[in-house]
């Protein structure tokens, strides 16, 4: 399952990698020390990720442990969505309060200071964590998929959301369209340009799939530029 998360990883943050340098040339230019560092975050990280989903993959299979499905027709249709949602929510839900948490002091200095060394961050920052920090992420899903009855199709749904936002929010320019970005579904929604302004500012727009909680406690600050001289300042 390690070797699962870290080829999805390679495969996922280089196939956006490519698609910056193709859509902004030089964007990552002199930035390949830092990348080095991403990358092997990223795979210490997919080592432990691998670990509570290989025990929860085995106990799918042979212990029925978990509340996966594979016959669409055992709930109702309309759970297939707000199942999903469910989890994207409750995984948003933990993320902003491990996240808001780890920008104390402490924990900063011994664990979430390695995800904000990449200034500015690029598409292999995805899974750029301290080991303390991936454990944190590593416990989520697993959790989810025992608590919370889920298609396998909506949990694959969720998985590739779940990647392929976690690279995109990272790799410095905006791929959604303006409209939406800026839009009514951009008051909600999280993309690139709101993550770019949590690694700007530091102290603000903790979520990450829903603006929900960065609204109602009041740490929302809007959406970051794609400014290199803003982005290379802490
Ligand atoms: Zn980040
Ligand atoms: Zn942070």
């Amino acid at each position: 399952m390690t070797l699962i998360v870290g080829v999805r990883y390679l495969f996922v943050s280089g196939a956006f990698a490519l698609a910056t340098e193709r859509r902004h040339p030089g964007l990552y230019r002199g930035l390949s020390p830092q990348m080095r560092r991403e990358i092997g975050w990223s795979l210490a990280s997919a080592a432990i990720y691998g670990v509570p989903a290989g025990v929860l993959a085995w106990g799918w299979a042979h212990r029925g442990w978990t509340r996966v499905y594979t016959d669409i027709h055992a709930y109702p249709l309309w759970w297939w969505p707000v199942s999903a949602l469910l989890c994207l929510f409750a995984h948003d839900t933990w993320f902003y309060w491990t996240h808001r948490w780890m920008h104390r002091p402490m924990p900063f200095r011994i664990a979430h200071a390695v995800h904000h060394a990449s200034r500015p961050p690029t598409a292999w920052a995805a899974m750029s964590f301290h080991p303390w920090e991936a454990l944190t992420g590593a416990v989520v899903i697993p959790a989810l998929v025992l608590i919370v009855p889920l298609h396998w199709t909506a949990l694959a749904c969720v998985l590739t959301i779940m990647t392929v936002m976690g690279v995109t929010n990272h790799m410095g320019w905006e791929m959604f369209p303006r409209g939406m970005v800026e839009g009514r579904a951009g008051n909600w929604l999280i993309t690139a340009s709101h993550h770019q302004r949590h690694h700007q500012q530091y102290r603000c727009n903790y979520g990450l799939y829903f603006r929900v909680w960065d609204r109602l406690c009041g740490t929302d600050s809007g959406l970051g530029r794609f400014d290199r001289q803003e982005t290379r300042s802490p």
